[in-house]
């Protein structure tokens, strides 16, 4: 590149000009709070089982604090909106993306701004209609919360199944062994095999 081609790109002519008013697209948002969308405030969720047991646990979809389920969810609403943006001066542009200072200290991609008050109201739409989008994404993963309900049901009761096994096995050696105590002492080949095979002997 030539030091004329260089200068030409210096002196890149501003698509827009200082003072001039557009119009930024406004969403604000209020937190609002709705009924969690799979306990509708119940606060649990009852899985049935294949046998037709009936067994409640705790709903998870809206359980995401420390206290465990609310009932609740919270999501946001948004307006749509436009305000007049008055461009004040340049910050950056890089790429051809010029990044613009408002009257009152404001920056904003000039790119996102709009020269009519329809325009923006139009993008303010379409950009709350993606977030509302991605908000019932987020229910319809709230939803899948469920499935994990009764994969914790079937993993828990193997865990209780399991640990009660042990706590059995354990207790009866612990009994096994105080019974056969006497016996031991007096034993000079009081073995750990020896006591095993002992103790499965014994009843519990
Ligand atoms: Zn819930």
């Amino acid at each position: 590149m030539t030091g004329k081609d260089q200068r030409m790109e210096n002196t890149l002519a501003m698509p827009f000009a200082i003072g001039q008013q557009m119009w930024e697209p406004i969403y604000p948002p209020t937190q609002v709070k709705t009924k969690c969308p799979v306990c509708f405030g119940s606060l649990a969720v009852v899985v049935i089982l294949g046998n037709g047991e009936r067994v409640g646990v705790p709903c998870e979809a809206c359980g995401i604090s420390y206290d465990g389920p609310r009932g609740y969810i919270e999501e946001w609403e948004y307006q749509i909106g436009a305000r007049p943006f008055v461009i004040a001066s340049v910050q950056s542009m890089n790429g051809g993306d010029w990044v613009v200072v408002n009257d009152v200290g404001w920056t904003y991609s000039y790119a996102n701004l709009c020269a009519t008050e329809e325009d923006a109201i139009q993008r303010s739409r379409e950009h709350i209609e993606s977030l509302m989008e991605r908000q019932a994404e987020g229910r319809r993963h709230r939803r899948a919360s469920v499935k994990k309900a009764a994969w914790s049901i079937r993993y828990h009761r193997k865990q209780i199944a399991d640990l009660e096994r042990r706590l059995l096995w354990h207790r009866s050696k612990v009994e096994s062994a105080s019974s056969s105590d006497a016996r031991l002492m007096d034993s000079e080949s009081g073995t750990a095999s020896g006591s095993a095979t002992n103790s499965s002997t014994e009843p519990s």
